[in-house]
């Protein structure tokens, strides 16, 4: 199993949420959210460097419009430049620190409750890399363990035809520029949006926001 990864944490860590912005418990809608030409702008040879994190315009008021309107934001990124042995997770880490800084600082909402990544390269054939649905599937019992004051052991995170009793995802989103994470969002049983990659969230913001209210 080439499970998805956390950054600093085993995927398992009691994962600790900042309180939503809402009144009232939060209801299990979550919002899956790709990174690049989502987020911030991609580059063909990847993102390498937290200098070259680049948020897209309106991006941080999106995710904070998102958690006002009572999703939990989950993060859900191939990258296989670590798999390919191109960079670390520790790199990754820090770009993912320097991303969480800049949206958080235009919008004080605009908190990602959790990031996950696939660390794969396409060989690897895992279940984690999108088109494949498991870092939404795992984001989906990490986030719910989180809210119910459960602590999950590692072999707790179920996977494709061994997750039984799944909750209903119906009013969950994920977002994505890519068919990979069209299908990614199909498989796991959410609504997919495609947004344009120069525009990323902003781009489909609204669609979301009056189709799920
Ligand atoms: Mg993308």
């Amino acid at each position: 199993m080439f499970p998805p990864m956390r950054d600093r944490e085993s995927l398992h860590t009691p994962l600790k949420l900042q309180p939503m912005p809402i009144n009232g418990e939060w209801q299990g809608k979550i919002a899956y959210l790709d990174r690049d030409g989502v987020i911030i702008r991609g580059f063909e040879d990847y993102v390498n460097t937290p200098d070259e994190v680049e948020v897209l315009d309106g991006a941080p008021k999106a995710i904070g419009d998102l958690r006002r309107q009572g999703f939990r934001i989950c993060i859900v990124t191939n990258q296989s430049p670590v798999g390919r042995g191109i960079w670390s997770r520790d790199n990754l880490a820090l770009i993912h620190d320097r991303l969480r800084s800049e949206i958080s600082s235009v919008d004080s909402d605009a908190i990602l409750d959790l990031t996950l990544h696939s660390p794969y390269a396409p060989w690897h054939n895992s279940w984690a890399r999108k088109p494949n649905p498991g870092m939404l599937e795992a984001g989906r019992q990490i986030i719910e363990a989180a809210e119910s004051g459960i602590e999950l052991a590692e072999s707790d995170i179920k996977y494709g035809e061994d997750w039984k009793n799944r909750p209903r995802e119906a009013s969950s989103v994920m977002v994505g520029d890519r068919n990979v994470d069209m299908e990614a969002a199909k498989s796991h049983g959410v609504r997919g949006f495609r947004c344009h990659p120069d525009k990323g969230l902003i781009d489909v913001i609204s669609e979301i926001l009056v189709s799920r209210k």
